[in-house]
């Protein structure tokens, strides 16, 4: 049976790495055979322009087009909608439209599921569906989580994200509670280490602890490193723009622990 999993790339606080986890991790998964569609839900469309279309206010099709279509019950012309990537993924793209959509969708009916409504149908295409968050707990980012089977939460390790954590675990928990009961969380990667500091080894210690009992923390840790962010300006995934770096490599481990993860999760589930 085809399945496809929806994994929301989540955290509130802004600059944690996000958007570059997103595409990276998408375009891994592209890159290991899997049919991918981002979603790009960030009314400051980075990630859009990370993969090139870098005047995406002028995109007739946008991610709010979608919701604007959703709601009006018009039908929601995907093959117009989504763009597709050179490496390989899909992309619904996103611009500042968007932002109007957080007081937008209060007034409407099931306003927690407008997304997931809206991609629904592309489940059945995909067999994965990478959504990035913007930075708040707000109305777009709970849509996110309603519609996700997954969330994958990226931390910096410059400092320990403990209150930070525990308003987003409990935004994680209302939305299971409440709308999306079968959430996970697919767990934590530490992103933007400097590993040459003990200021960064001891939180990656600290986050690993107190957190590692309950969450997963992934292995691999993302290195900064200039070449991230080089990579994004000429619309390209680390493993186009500098395929043997450090980053590229620790991306390409990151997305194979997730699959790994996965292939035991179904093995758990089979034998239940
Ligand atoms: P968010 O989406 O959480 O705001 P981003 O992915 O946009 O975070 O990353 C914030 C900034 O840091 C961007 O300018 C990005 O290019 C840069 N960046 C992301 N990951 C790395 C990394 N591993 N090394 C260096 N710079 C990075
Ligand atoms: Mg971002």
């Amino acid at each position: 049976m085809h399945k496809c999993k929806v994994i929301a790339v989540t955290n509130q606080k802004g600059g944690v790495g996000k958007t570059t986890t997103t595409e990276n991790v998408a375009i891994g998964l592209s890159r290991q055979g899997f049919n991918v569609l981002i979603v790009d839900f960030d009314p400051q469309g980075d990630l859009t322009s990370c993969l090139g279309w870098k005047n995406n206010d002028a995109l007739e099709h946008s991610v709010s087009s979608m919701l604007d279509d959703y709601i009006n019950d018009n039908d929601i012309n995907y093959d117009a909608l989504i763009l597709h990537h050179e490496e390989d993924v899909d992309l619904i793209p996103a611009n500042i439209e968007l932002a109007d959509f957080e007081m937008r969708l209060v007034s409407v009916i099931n306003r927690e599921q407008t997304l997931s409504n809206c991609i629904e149908p592309l489940r059945s295409k995909y067999d994965y569906i990478m959504i990035d968050c913007p930075p708040s707990l707000g109305m777009l980012t709970v849509n996110a989580l309603s519609a996700a089977d997954e969330v994958l939460i990226p931390v910096q390790t410059q400092y320990l994200p403990a209150k930070g954590m525990t308003k987003l675990l409990q935004t994680v928990n209302k939305v299971q509670r409440k709308i999306n009961s079968n959430l996970k969380i697919t767990g934590i990667v530490m992103t933007l280490a400097d590993l040459n500091t003990n200021i960064t080894k001891s939180t990656i210690d600290t986050i690993r602890e107190s957190f590692g009992k309950n969450i997963r923390v992934f292995d691999t840790i993302i290195p900064k490193a200039t070449k991230a962010s080089e990579a994004t300006i000429v619309g390209k995934s680390i493993y186009a723009y500098a395929k043997d770096s450090k980053v590229a490599v620790a991306y390409s481990n990151l997305t194979k622990e997730l699959v790994n993860n996965q292939k035991v999760k179904h093995k758990e589930e089979m034998s239940r």
